[in-house]
């Protein structure tokens, strides 16, 4: 009995904690099944519920769908017109697709250092980054935590600069200006597999302006316009298009949409697990030699997209030490990101070194991600802090 027993939990134990999983329900099996049925695969009619009802949700004028977060960052820079010539200030410690989406426009990413306790754009580095060139602030809302937007608001308003926020940790946040979705001139937004919403792949861009959203709708299908003859409506029969622009091929199907429907209706749910989760880790890593995550400002809410931990100076093993012992517990854990000063490309293109950027690089050396997803279990927490409490201890 006692063997058995024994057997059954080094079993359970050993079943794998992957670093995210995403959680699709029966609804929205149900909504794709419907949209293989209905013969309507690509944008349509799913895709426009999705934007209005993520529109409504958000409280944007307007949300336009795409396949990807970098399709969103890369039109919006563009709306902004942005390009050759112009500097577009981000962070280094993002998803290469923050700055990949810059070099795309033919702009250069000006890298400022983050703020050393939020893991966020500093703003001060931000301002002493401004040069004449500079067209654009581009912060991250790094793990969910809002970045400082009333700072940057002030920032991109003292020098006509166009505020673009990658939101995509941040889908269900609000910062110190407002909800995210509302308070730049672009948002962008990602349904990756792992994030907080998902739609297997897909972005969503929001934005106030009439203009930049009319342009992004025509150049994420290829620049495709039926405005230019809406005038002509009853004359013009339905096989003729006009292409008023180079255009992209960035548009959502109408199956990653279904998806999208039925995860922004459980949003709000997702959103109070991931926050329990949090402050279930908090509490079960208490006392340990660990920087835990910032708590969100007073009035702000986090979206809790990843769990960073940072090993203090008096830690017995190092980080990387730390996720193998993570790994050979079969935990998954990730490390976000190496700073894009450290990357071949940016670091030799454009001479950056780490002593630039110190909190980024002294961040990026402690630091991991611990697995946060909703269908993690309050058990799944107590085994992964378990087996940080064992390596540290
Ligand atoms: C995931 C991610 C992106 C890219 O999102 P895609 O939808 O995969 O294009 C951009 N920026 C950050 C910070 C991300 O985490």
């Amino acid at each position: 009995m006692k063997r058995g027993a024994r057997v059954r939990q080094s079993v359970v134990s050993r079943t794998p904690i992957p670093f995210a999983r995403p959680a699709i329900g029966d609804s929205e099996a149900s909504e794709v099944l419907a949209t293989l049925a209905s013969g309507w695969l690509t944008t349509g009619p799913r895709v426009q519920r999705f934007e209005r009802e993520f529109g409504a949700w958000v409280g944007a004028q307007h949300a336009l769908a795409v396949n990807s977060c970098t399709a969103a960052l890369h039109l919006s820079l563009l709306a902004a017109g942005i390009g050759a010539g112009d500097e577009v200030i981000t962070t280094p410690l993002t998803f290469c697709a923050t700055a990949n989406a810059i070099i795309h426009t033919g702009a250069r990413p000006v890298f400022a250092d983050i703020d050393r306790r939020t893991y966020n754009l500093d703003p001060s580095a931000v301002e002493r980054a401004i040069t004449p060139r500079t067209r654009a602030i581009l912060p991250v809302h790094y793990a969910g935590r809002p970045a400082d937007v009333l700072a940057f608001q002030r920032l991109s308003e003292a020098h006509g600069l166009v505020l673009i926020e990658d939101a995509a940790h941040a889908v269900e946040a609000v910062s110190n200006a407002g909800r995210v979705g509302t308070t730049a001139h672009f948002t962008c937004f990602s349904f990756y597999a792992t994030k907080n919403l998902t739609t297997g792949e897909g972005g969503m861009v929001t934005t106030a302006s009439d203009r930049a959203a009319t342009w992004i709708r025509t150049a994420a299908l290829h620049g495709m316009s039926r405005d230019a003859f809406d005038r002509f409506t009853a004359k013009v029969p339905s096989w003729y298009y006009e292409i008023v622009a180079p255009g992209f091929k960035y548009n959502l199907t109408d199956i990653a949409a279904a998806l999208g429907i039925h995860q922004l209706r459980r949003a709000h749910a997702f959103a109070q697990r991931r926050e329990q989760l949090a402050a279930q880790y908090a509490a079960a890593l208490d006392g340990l030699p660990v920087l835990l995550p910032p708590q969100p400002a007073r009035g702000d809410r986090h979206a809790w997209h990843l769990y960073v931990l940072q090993l203090a100076d008096g830690a017995a093993i190092g980080r990387d030490a730390l996720i193998e012992r993570l790994f050979a517990a079969g935990i998954g854990c990730s490390v976000h990101y190496i700073p894009l000063h450290l990357q071949p490309y940016w670091r030799d293109r454009y001479a950056l070194r780490p002593e630039a950027f110190p909190h980024s690089q002294r961040a990026f050396e402690r630091m991991l991600s611990l697995p946060l997803y909703t269908r993690m279990t309050d058990a799944d927490v107590g085994r992964v802090a378990a087996t940080v409490r064992a390596a540290l201890g």
